[in-house]
């Protein structure tokens, strides 16, 4: 793979949507000290994807729930590799997030309730989830996200 140069300043300063940055979606438990370039290079191949994660999924569930740590966001191949990860991982597409938040079962239950996830799993300490691959063209409906009543 060849060495990336990333604008760091810019690449740190792109915001996704009102809570979430960008350089959130790069952050990974695996020591990443090597492929740190690649992680960014990634997210901004797939900050598409990633901001549809956001529109869709994320931010409503910050303002439903508050503080929304994202543990793994981005993988590139390497990083996917190491933290074993399986072998078609939507986190490679800037599709899924591992999150973390103060209530993980409220945190599932509120985005079951909408059918926009294509992976969804409540791991012992914090929850995975993908969304839906976007067609083009497709207008994903998230009405039933701004029913808070049930
Ligand atoms: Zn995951």
């Amino acid at each position: 793979m060849t060495k990336q140069q990333i604008d760091w300043k810019q690449f740190n300063s792109i915001r996704l949507t009102k809570n979430f940055m960008l350089k959130e979606f790069a952050v990974t438990s695996a020591n990443y000290g090597e492929v740190k370039e690649e992680q960014a290079a990634g997210c901004l191949e797939y900050q598409e994807n990633l901001l549809h994660l956001c529109q869709f999924i994320l931010q409503p569930l910050r303002e439903y729930i508050g503080k929304v740590t994202v543990t793994s966001g981005y993988r590139n191949p390497v990083v996917n590799r190491i933290v074993g990860g399986s072998e078609n991982s939507y986190h490679m597409r800037g599709m899924a997030a591992d999150i973390i938040t103060d209530e993980n079962m409220s945190a599932f239950m509120y985005i079951k309730r909408w059918k926009l996830y294509t992976e969804l799993i409540l791991h012992k300490t914090f929850i995975h989830v993908a969304l839906k691959p976007v067609i083009k063209g497709e207008k994903l409906s998230y009405s039933v996200l701004q029913d808070k009543t049930k």
